[in-house]
């Protein structure tokens, strides 16, 4: 078919969109840790929520184990961006294996102000996901029985803190920013007394990248987020843009892609989870391409130059 003869469709790409500095450093790490030890590296848990990025580095010599039961002896192990609960690392150094931890310095922030208040005998009301990896990890940080899991609204009007005078909150990073909102007004509410440090922990990726999704959704009927059904920001865009008005799906890859959706459709937003790189976003939009007249405009809401450093060690491979 001739590319006149084709249905116009408007593109609305968000920005920012897909990896964050924290994907971005865990990625390099397996990476640098395969050219410094040679093949293979095993990675505890998937590196970051993304079938296409673990593929990759899988086929670079990289092994996804879910324990360290299932790490030999003698190689070195890399522990994923969600972060792990402290045992991990413990048991590591027991039995002798040389490890990296890719933890984003974002989530192990939250894990060092979890210690403080601990060691400042304060329980810790924890907004999260429950067994979402990064919620394991944080709550790994402290000995049992001194964080309390809090996911929803009803959740917050009903939790019961052992001392309600001597409480701290904290958060999951990657959560719905108005949906936290809510959650922590009922907990300030019902325990004005809580220390509160700022605002939230969710970090600066998600809710730039909610933001985008939010001014996209207003604009476009159709909102397609690039990410995996385990990756928690990703379904999180898909919340934000339906809030915004759209019909929003979350598709993993092009062939996910069922173009019944496009039906009295003329403007199609797009954007991607921070653990889907931009080669997904590129081969959705050409495979729109070979279906629909597409211009593309980008918009923009934010722009963001954060980077981490890599672990010492690391940077000189
Ligand atoms: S989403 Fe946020 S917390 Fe998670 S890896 Fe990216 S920057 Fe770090």
């Amino acid at each position: 078919m001739a590319n006149t003869e084709k249905r116009p469709l408007e593109l609305l790409i968000a920005a920012p969109r897909g990896f964050c500095a924290g994907v971005d450093r865990a990625i390099r790490i397996v990476e640098l840790a395969i050219e410094k030890y040679g093949a293979p590296v095993y990675v505890r848990h998937e590196i970051v929520h993304n079938k296409f990025v673990v593929e990759n580095l899988r086929a670079k010599g990289a092994v996804f184990v879910e324990t360290l039961d299932h790490v030999p002896d003698g190689v070195p192990v890399v522990f994923s961006a969600h972060g792990v609960p402290k045992a991990v690392p413990h048991k590591a150094e027991q039995r002798g294996l040389s490890y990296l931890d890719a933890t984003c310095p974002l989530v192990s922030k939250v894990h060092r102000q979890a210690e403080r208040h601990v060691a400042a005998g304060r329980h810790i009301l924890f907004v999260g996901h429950a067994g979402h990896p990064e919620v394991v990890g944080t709550f790994g940080q402290v000995p049992e029985g001194a964080m309390t899991l809090v996911e929803t609204e009803a959740d917050a009007e009903s939790v019961v803190a052992p001392d309600p005078d001597n409480l701290a909150f904290l958060t999951q990073t990657t959560l719905s920013v108005d949906d936290t909102a809510a959650v922590l007004g009922i907990l300030k509410r019902r325990f004005p007394t809580m220390v509160a440090p700022g605002a939230d922990d969710i970090c600066y990726a998600t809710s730039n990248r909610q933001g985008a999704v939010k001014a996209i959704s207003e604009q476009a009927e159709l909102v397609l987020v690039i990410g995996a059904p385990n990756s928690s920001n990703s379904l999180r865009l898909v919340e934000v843009a339906k809030r915004g008005g759209a019909r929003a799906v979350l598709i993993q890859r092009a062939d996910d892609i069922d173009f019944g959706w496009f039906d009295g459709v003329t403007h199609v937003g797009i954007s991607a989870g921070a653990s889907a790189p931009e080669i997904l976003v590129r081969e959705v939009v050409e495979r729109l391409g070979t279906h629909f007249a597409i211009t593309e405009r980008e918009v923009a809401t934010v722009e963001e130059n954060v980077t981490f450093k890599l672990p010492r060690g690391l940077e000189a491979a």
